[in-house]
């Protein structure tokens, strides 16, 4: 009874056992011998190491079985090459094989058809070799990123010395050219033709486009370089409006503009730094006049904010407008609406760019409402001193 559960056992478990004698030949077999993928039919008389080759060169551990000095001996998971080309995975255990004596009279060998965890561990290894091939290839892909960005670093701070130095060395001479041509033009050097006044109004004009750029391009760089400081101090923006009017008079007259401003709130003293407010309203007011044709209409209004502690002002005008699909892009350096770069319009797409950081500078937003043909309203809104 006992023999025969052993068999089932052996059988169902995928286990086969050799026993060898004193001279490590196999002397008895039992179990699932299909497993061994032996085509010798009756094994008895086999030296032990023919049939599992993996002993060769360890000879003398199965000799120290044999003797009592080593309990056990495991090759695990040696893999057998089976005749439809598949492979499966045997574990093999020697022990001494004692007798009620406590003799050894042979080696006991288990093998243990071990091919699931075979395959799962070469899987396994398969998958960390492709895991550590990948993670080999993105610390390359990384190091050359790193080099590329280095890279990109360099080229970057030499583009924006490039244009800060070549801005600044340009702004010079533009001013003073400006001063000179102001000075013939008051005739403070005598009287000047008015064929000549012509030509010198346009130098002038030209001069202080050129002016307006190289200051665009400073600026741009300090934004970049996250150089840009403000002196915020409370300032009447009423006040500011006045001079930013004062400037924007002649080239809204020009194009027989009106330009008028609104007050709906009680108190228009915000914090902030005056050069830069009236930097950014001046370019609002100046793309206002751009961007609409003769006989159009400019209205400034100061509002209270929906933010609290902010004040609202907008730009309205009545000119060539902005489709829904160009908004977003307007704060874009070097951005222009097709219909601006169709117009007889000079400009360089950098004002709205500047326009928002420095606004954001101040901790406002800028935004706008706009539709093609019916005009637009920029909005900005500036925190309020009190
Ligand atoms: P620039 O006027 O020098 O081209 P800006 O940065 O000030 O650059 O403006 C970017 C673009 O936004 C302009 O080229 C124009 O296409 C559009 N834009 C700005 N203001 C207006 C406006 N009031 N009406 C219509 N389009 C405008």
């Amino acid at each position: 009874m006992d023999s025969v559960l052993t068999d089932i056992i052996l059988q169902d478990r995928k286990i086969a056992y050799l026993i060898t004698d004193q001279n490590l030949n196999i002397a008895s077999t039992g179990g699932t011998l299909e497993i061994l993928q032996h085509n010798v039919n009756d094994l008895t008389g086999i030296p032990i190491v023919q049939l599992i080759p993996e002993l060769t060169g360890i000879e003398i551990l199965l000799q120290d079985v044999l003797a009592g000095d080593l309990p056990r001996l495991e090759l695990p998971l040696i893999n057998r090459q089976i005749n439809d080309g598949e492979t499966n995975y045997l574990t093999f255990v020697f022990l001494p094989m004692c007798d009620k004596e406590n003799n050894i009279p042979g080696v006991l060998c288990i093998a243990d058809d071990q091919t699931e965890i075979g395959e799962y561990q070469q899987r396994l290894t398969q998958r960390r070799n492709e895991i550590s091939l990948v993670k080999n290839q993105l610390a390359r892909q990384n190091d050359e990123l790193a080099i590329a960005n280095a890279e990109l670093t360099r080229i970057n701070e030499i583009r924006s010395r490039l244009v800060s130095v070549a801005a600044h060395e340009l702004r010079t001479p533009l001013t003073s050219i400006n001063g000179y041509v102001e000075v013939i033009l008051d005739e403070d050097l005598g009287p000047v033709p008015e064929t000549q006044r012509d030509y010198l109004k346009i130098v002038q004009n030209s001069t202080s486009r050129l002016i307006s750029i190289t200051s665009n391009l400073l600026d741009i760089t300090r934004i970049e370089a996250e150089r840009i400081e403000l002196s915020l101090q409370p300032a009447d923006l009423l006040e500011v409006l006045e001079s930013v009017f004062q400037e924007a008079k002649p080239l809204v007259n020009t194009k027989n503009q009106q330009l008028t401003l609104n007050v709906s709130i009680d108190s228009t003293v915000i914090l902030c730094d005056k050069v830069r407010v009236a930097q950014i309203l001046n370019n609002l007011i100046s793309n206002a006049n751009k961007y609409t044709a003769d006989g159009g209409s400019i209205v400034v209004e100061l509002l209270p904010a929906n933010d609290e502690g902010f004040l609202l002002i907008s730009v309205a005008d009545n000119g060539v407008g902005i489709h829904m699909e160009d908004q977003d892009k307007l704060y874009t350096p070097f951005y222009r609406t097709e219909q601006a770069s169709q117009m007889a319009v000079s400009g360089v797409g950098l004002g709205l760019y500047i326009i928002r950081s420095l606004v954001e500078f101040h901790g406002g937003r800028v935004w706008v409402d706009s539709k093609p043909n019916r005009g637009s309203t920029f909005y900005v809104t500036l925190p309020l001193a009190s």
